[in-house]
């Protein structure tokens, strides 16, 4: 797997206490992508995206591999000597990575990141990149509630009706969701939620849990775009069940579009496996207007709340998808950008 050069950047400052300055992140990439054994930390079930989390819980190869870099060492380096040039004493001197993801675990608050908007703003489209950059997985509530409907589990047949109608689901279910799924292994460097929290009851209740173990809301993403554009990316939006891959009939046809036809069920194909793409069953026009009244009323009110925090960060979600792509990666940074 390659990783971009923002995620080794984030890799590094993550493990800031391992990592000297002069680390150079071409000499991360080098040592990353010659190890062998990287896990991918998803242990969970459901409507989940997950990456690689940093560190990782593989064996002691990175780890080992990016005290080198930084010390100017080769790999395979004696790990003494590099200890000791960069001044690391003590028994636990050389922990291996899975000791090392513990030791975050246990001391690093966890990085909880909101992606905040309103349908159709990018919020999915944009979400692999952050998890791809923060190694933290995805918490979609609707992709756990779509799912729940598919298996005709009791949370999917009280949530489906008013799914379909563009309404909001009730308060309770979906904080019970997250409530469990945060406390799964794959969360405990931090998340990354997508359409939670949506009302202010349920941002209390996220704050609760979190101030529990002396945590809070790191960042809330705000993809701000006017409701006039929504309409057109909402209504040409078709979707890859199993991997989330969206397309739009207008703006990213799939390559078995043909564009004289227009999208066409039996036309509508991923590109990767070409299995069939559906539309969602609230991507109309109808419950469009009833999820973004929904969005104003009850949702908006989310971002005055976290504002005092300082961790609100608003990107132009009307622009170019490089473009917004760019400004994401500039929001997830710390203090906007700044070292
Ligand atoms: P989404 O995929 O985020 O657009 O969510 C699809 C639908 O799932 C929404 O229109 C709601 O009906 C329901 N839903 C998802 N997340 C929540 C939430 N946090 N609170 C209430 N309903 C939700």
């Amino acid at each position: 797997m390659i990783l971009p050069s923002s995620s080794v950047t984030t890799l590094a400052r993550l493990i800031p206490s391992f990592v000297s300055k002069k680390t150079s992140t071409s000499a991360i990439h080098r040592l990353l992508h010659s190890s062998s054994k990287r896990s991918n930390a998803n242990g969970s079930s459901g409507a989940v995206k997950t990456a690689p989390t940093p560190p990782s819980g593989s064996g002691g190869g990175v780890l080992t591999g990016i005290l080198a870099a930084g010390a100017g060492f080769a790999v395979g380096s004696n790990i003494e000597e590099i200890k000791g040039v960069i001044g690391i004493k003590g028994a636990n001197a050389s922990p291996k990575v899975d000791e090392t993801s513990e030791l975050f675990a246990k001391y690093f608050p966890r990085n909880i990141v909101l992606l905040f908007g309103p349908p159709g703003a990018g919020k999915g489209t944009h979400a692999p990149l952050i998890v791809e950059t923060l190694g933290l997985p995805q918490l979609s509530t609707g992709d756990m509630l779509r799912a729940a409907v598919g298996a005709g589990t009791d949370v999917g047949k009280r949530a489906e009706a008013v799914m379909k109608a563009g309404g909001l689901v009730s308060d309770d279910i979906v904080i019970g969701i997250i409530k469990d799924r945060i406390t799964e292994k794959d969360c405990r460097h931090g998340f990354i939620l997508d359409g939670f929290p949506r009302t202010l009851a349920q941002t209390r209740a996220l704050d609760k849990m979190l101030v529990e173990e002396g945590a809070s809301v790191t960042s809330v993403i705000d993809f701000s775009i006017p409701d006039k554009v929504l309409e057109e990316r909402i209504t040409g939006r078709w979707i890859h069940k199993s991997s989330g891959r969206s397309y739009h009939a207008k703006f990213a046809p799939p390559k078995s579009m043909d564009a004289s036809k227009g999208p066409l069920p039996e036309n509508m194909k991923d590109d990767e496996t070409d299995e069939p793409l559906i539309q969602r069953p609230d991507d109309t026009a109808q419950a469009l207007g009833k999820r973004l009244r929904g969005y104003h009323k009850e949702t908006v009110p989310i971002l005055k709340h976290y504002i005092p925090n300082g961790v609100v960060k608003t990107v132009n979600a009307n622009q170019k998808m490089d473009i917004v792509s760019a400004e994401v990666m500039t929001a997830l940074s710390r203090a906007g950008g700044k070292k």
